[in-house]
């Protein structure tokens, strides 16, 4: 197994291991995981994530957001139930049936239309409420029409009704105004089951938690937990803190290209963004970004190198950076880290989600193809992605 040194994601698959185990023990005991992989896993490379998830905790239960990320998993030899969160053109109902995965019923008009379109058997579908994102789903505004239309759904002989599930849009939140929000969507979900158990429709498997809903909320009556972003180790919210171990998955690192002394005055990059106030020893980094490496860490980021912070001066450009290293031992080759820990010194994706004025899964889900990820397990690489 072969990269060349430049820029990689180094994905420990012992810390994903890790934040399973966390997470799921901190749950209900007749609550189950189901892993959110959508966009690679998040970024860290869904291949090795996936499987070993499968093989590692013996996961039964795999989210994602289309039906090439579904079918992307069942070529991985993914065996469990894989729930498309997002939308799929109804036209491939029968793929969608040879493939044996969920879709999400998005609302009537799209169930009928899915059952439209299969012929090879029947869809199984979990039915999509909106009980408050305004997204996708069923609008539960009014519980009785939700429940007709869900009713409805029922009766379509192309489909089978194998789950319901709604989406909590601030469950990463302390605020009562969005406490009593998050109450309120579990609330209507809770009567949209009820209402349907009571005219003799069997809901399945019904969930609403998501990564924040499982250790914020008091969660009895979710079948799943669709763990997504505590899983790589990173915060629903930044800001407040998760009462529960968890470690960083992905670690991103990159390459020392050049070392210089500059004299003060001397301006540093595109637009001339940074001009050196005194003699200074600069670093040019091979990251960019074209790699995900946000631009707007120009003049803001710092990265690690040789165990040492170091600020970034001038813009971010599309592959390369430069950094202060004035009175740090460096050479051309050395490593530079841009999320990970050395020395006592972290930066984590919510950190420079924070800078940025994001949030880490838009961090790690930006990081490009162009990165390789080198899986690590037991402290050994055992294999790219
Ligand atoms: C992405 C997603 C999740 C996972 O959310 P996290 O905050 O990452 O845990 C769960 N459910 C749905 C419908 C999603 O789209």
């Amino acid at each position: 197994m072969y990269y060349t040194k430049r820029t990689a994601a180094r994905i420990n698959l012992d810390n994903l291991i890790f934040n399973a185990k966390s997470y799921k023990a901190a749950l209900c005991s007749d609550t189950s995981l189901m892993c959110v992989v959508k966009a690679d896993a998040y970024g860290h490379g869904v291949k090795a994530v996936s499987k070993c998830l499968q093989d590692e905790l013996n996961v039964k239960w795999f989210a994602v957001s289309n039906i090439d990320e579904a079918i992307e998993l069942r070529e991985n030899q993914i065996t469990g139930n894989i729930l498309i969160l997002g939308y799929t053109d109804p036209a491939e109902a029968d793929t969608l049936i040879n493939y044996n995965i969920i879709q999400a019923c998005v609302d009537l008009s799209y169930a009928k239309e899915l059952n439209r379109f299969a012929t090879k058997g029947k869809v199984s579908v979990h039915i999509k409420l909106d009980t408050g994102m305004t997204r996708i789903g069923i609008p539960c505004g009014d519980i009785k029409t939700a429940v007709k239309n869900a009713e409805e759904i029922y009766t379509l002989q192309n489909l089978s009704v194998k789950g319901i599930f709604t989406h909590l849009c601030v469950a990463d939140s302390d605020s009562p105004d969005n406490i009593a929000y998050t109450d309120m969507q579990i609330s209507r979900i809770k009567e949209v089951k009820r209402l349907l158990n009571v005219d003799g429709y069997d809901t399945g498997i019904c969930h609403w938690l998501n990564s924040a809903g499982g250790v914020y909320t008091k969660q009895q009556g979710s079948d799943l937990a669709r763990l997504g972003i505590i899983l790589y180790g990173l915060y629903p919210n930044h800001a407040l803190e998760v009462p529960i171990e968890m470690k960083p998955v992905m670690e991103l690192v990159s390459t020392v290209s050049m070392v210089k002394y500059i004299k003060a005055d001397t301006f540093i990059g595109y637009g001339r963004t940074f001009c050196a106030k005194k003699d200074m020893k600069v670093a040019t980094v091979t990251v960019g970004y074209a790699d995900g490496y946000p631009r707007l860490l120009s003049n803001k980021g710092e990265v690690i190198i040789n165990g040492n912070r170091c600020k970034i001066v001038g813009n971010v450009c599309m592959d390369q950076i430069m950094a202060d290293v004035t009175g740090i031992q460096v050479s051309a080759g050395d490593e530079v880290v841009l999320i990970g820990e050395r020395n006592g010194e972290k930066i984590t994706a919510d950190d420079i989600a924070d800078l940025c004025g994001t949030i880490g899964y838009e961090i790690t889900c930006g990081i490009s193809k162009r990165v390789p990820r080198i899986i690590i397990k037991n402290n050994e690489q055992i294999g790219i992605d």
